[in-house]
């Protein structure tokens, strides 16, 4: 396992962070271990094997005591090391009783708790979700039982008093952002290995933060966040991809726009994105993020090359602004501008159901994309593709070919049809690269 990266802000040198403790606790599969650090300090974390361990060095620290956790059998942990290294580093080792996929993120201090910096250890021989037991019509046998869908949290802009931005005609960017969204999950819900939570699902108005909640809650392994464009100039017409940048907008527009889109919260009474709130706001927690920009980025390029196919494509590449709404830690997030609300005709086309069914299958298109090769260990899509897929009622071949991105004339051949004339319940060979 690589390296996980550095998080956290320089220090003066003197000031050695004392790490007070290391807290433990179990949650299903999932192992949290807190350490409470009376500052800010930089850390690293990387995996070791034979045996299993996870190291953590902390920069600039020291333990103010001995350093224990509980034994606890159900937990990931067996026992903790730990050692000064370099003169004024601490390194915490942690002996593993099972391989782990760790993440972490550091928490400022609020209500009482110290500057924390937390670890989730998720043993990779996790038990079955129960949502993989929802049969989407197709299953290889035995070893796909443990398998859980990848979980796309599909978020509709604005809502209730925000209507977001208005169309010259009067379109409120909330309505027709949730129907594409709806769209979008129907999609998602019927696409085998996937499943889809929506942050909102009726008019009303949600937090950006309460969003980017709800998506964790749900353990959403990406976060697409749909909104529609609006501008001065109604010329001005496509859509557009966004995603997060701690670095700065990768334009002025890009700035102009995420400053409008968290202006929502700021204005209607929802938790001010820079105010003193506990997690989401600080600088730390969103460098913690740095390991899921990449993935956002490819996210957001398969997006912008589905969307192209759909219609005009404002900017070829990937835009970046700092978006309160993306800043989920560790979950790759991206904005989707479908059109701009703003031109009369792309007002038009987003109230219209062919426009919003072809915004919603490019996207379910760029998703594929994306799981194909970035679905996470343990799930049905990294687990490739099945061998068999039993009809449904009202399943086309050319609709199966496409779920798993055959060709039909590789889908008869695989199976020896030589017409399209298919039945409920038929068992379709799935034909495997290779
Ligand atoms: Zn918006």
């Amino acid at each position: 396992m690589t390296a996980l990266g550095l998080v956290g802000m320089p220090l003066p040198a003197l000031a050695r962070t004392g790490v007070q403790r290391v807290r433990m606790s179990v949650d299903g599969d999932t192992t949290r271990l807190v350490f409470d650090m009376d500052g800010e300090a930089e850390y690293s974390m990387f995996h070791l094997q034979s045996p299993d361990r996870l190291v953590v060095d902390i920069e600039n620290a020291r333990a103010v005591e001995d350093l224990k956790i509980s034994d606890n059998p159900r937990s990931a942990i067996k026992a903790v090391r730990h050692a000064a290294r370099n003169g004024s580093d601490l390194r915490v080792v942690f002996d593993l009783r099972k391989p782990v996929e760790p993440r972490s993120f550091v928490l400022m201090p609020a209500q009482g708790s110290p500057h924390r910096l937390v670890l989730d250890l998720t043993s990779g021989d996790a038990p079955a979700a129960p949502r993989s037991a929802e049969d989407n019509g197709s299953r290889r046998g035995r070893s796909q039982e443990n398998l859980r869908d990848v979980v796309v949290a599909i978020d509709p802009g604005h809502g209730g008093h925000d209507p977001g931005a208005i169309g010259p005609a009067g379109t409120r960017e909330k309505d027709v952002v949730l129907q594409i969204a709806k769209r979008l999950a129907e999609r998602v819900d019927n696409e085998r290995g996937m499943k889809a939570v929506m942050t909102r699902t009726g008019d009303y108005f949600l937090p950006l933060r309460e969003r980017i909640e709800r998506a964790r809650k749900a353990d959403a392994d990406i976060f697409v966040s749909i909104h529609a464009d609006a501008i001065a100039n109604r010329n001005v017409q496509g859509s557009s991809v966004y995603m997060l940048s701690e670095r700065g907008a990768s334009s002025e527009a890009a700035r102009f726009l995420a400053q409008r889109e968290n202006q929502a919260d700021l204005s209607l009474g929802g938790v001010p994105i820079n105010g003193k709130d506990d997690s989401l706001t600080n600088v730390l927690l969103d460098l913690a993020q740095s390991g899921s920009l990449e993935a956002s980025n490819t996210l957001a390029e398969r997006m912008i090359s589905e969307l192209h196919r759909v219609g005009k494509v404002r900017k070829p590449e990937v835009e970046r602004a700092n978006f309160a709404v993306l800043r989920a830690p560790d979950v790759p997030s991206i904005l989707v501008e479908a059109a701009f609300i703003s031109n009369p005709s792309e007002e038009r086309k987003l109230r219209s159901t062919s426009f919003q069914e072809s915004l919603a299958d490019a996207m379910l298109t760029g998703l594929r994309s994306y799981f194909s090769t970035h679905a996470r260990p343990g799930t049905l899509i990294a687990d490739g593709q099945p061998d068999q897929h039993i009809i449904r009622p009202g399943e086309t071949l050319s609709g199966i070919a496409d779920r798993y991105s055959l060709s039909v004339a590789d889908l008869r051949s695989a199976n020896d049809v030589s017409d399209d004339r298919i039945f409920a319940g038929q068992v379709l060979r799935i034909p495997r690269d290779g």
